[in-house]
């Protein structure tokens, strides 16, 4: 579904064109990654990935900061992306992808998806360390054991996605139901059956067209 250069070109006019290019945003760091593909237009739409190159993932990585840990952020600010570390988030994207979709269908993950995301976990490592100060006060430095920045913000949306699948809201994970949607969310409250009200709709409309044409539902 890897569309060519002229509807790719389109997708990724279209994408600049909404706030951030995603459709769903604000869910848990780990299926904000996972969402970074979507597809646009239902069932015969086209799929759009938001991460392919180093200047989506620095979006990406920006738009998100306030999801990343405090000390981390300072250093992702000024840090060049690379597309070796775009490889990297978008393994981990397909790993979590992979999880999402056995936990939402109570089935047990392969092996693979598991080893990366607990691999990419241990990029999270970090430590405080003590700093005296030169006439003023001490103060509190954090070290990750990953010097690499963006590998540690890996690391931390790998983190965010343990605590995810392992957490209190495994249960809430849902692939949203929507004909042609490929996207997770965590329903957060007891009525919402959709990613977005967009995908709502579109199923409504559907039915009620189909309703008209007087075929069965
Ligand atoms: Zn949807």
């Amino acid at each position: 579904m890897d569309g060519g250069g002229t509807v790719d070109t389109q997708a990724r006019a279209q994408d600049r064109a909404t706030a951030d290019g995603m459709p769903l945003t604000g869910e848990p760091l780990a299926l904000e990654l996972v969402n970074t593909t979507f597809v646009r237009g239902g069932v015969r739409g086209v799929l759009v990935d938001a991460l392919r190159t180093p200047e989506d993932l620095g979006d990406w990585l920006a738009a998100r900061a306030p999801l990343f840990s405090e000390p981390l952020r300072a250093g992702l600010a000024g840090a060049a992306v690379t597309g070796a570390q775009v490889a990297r988030f978008r393994e981990l994207r397909q790993a979590l992808r992979d999880l999402a979709a056995a936990l939402v269908a109570g089935e047990r993950p392969a092996d693979a998806p598991v080893a990366l995301l607990n691999s990419s976990a241990r990029l999270a490592v970090s430590w405080p360390e003590f700093e005296p100060g030169s006439g003023g006060p001490a103060r509190t430095v954090t070290r990750w054991s990953e010097p690499d920045p963006l590998l540690a913000a890996l690391g931390e949306v790998a983190v965010a996605g343990v605590g995810l699948l392992a957490g209190e809201a495994a249960g809430q994970v849902r692939a949203c139901p929507a004909p042609g949607c490929i996207l997770y969310f965590v329903k957060s409250h007891g009525r919402r059956e959709w990613c977005t009200v967009g995908c709502g709709n579109r199923v409504r409309v559907a039915r009620h067209s189909r309703r008209l044409k007087g075929d069965p539902a």
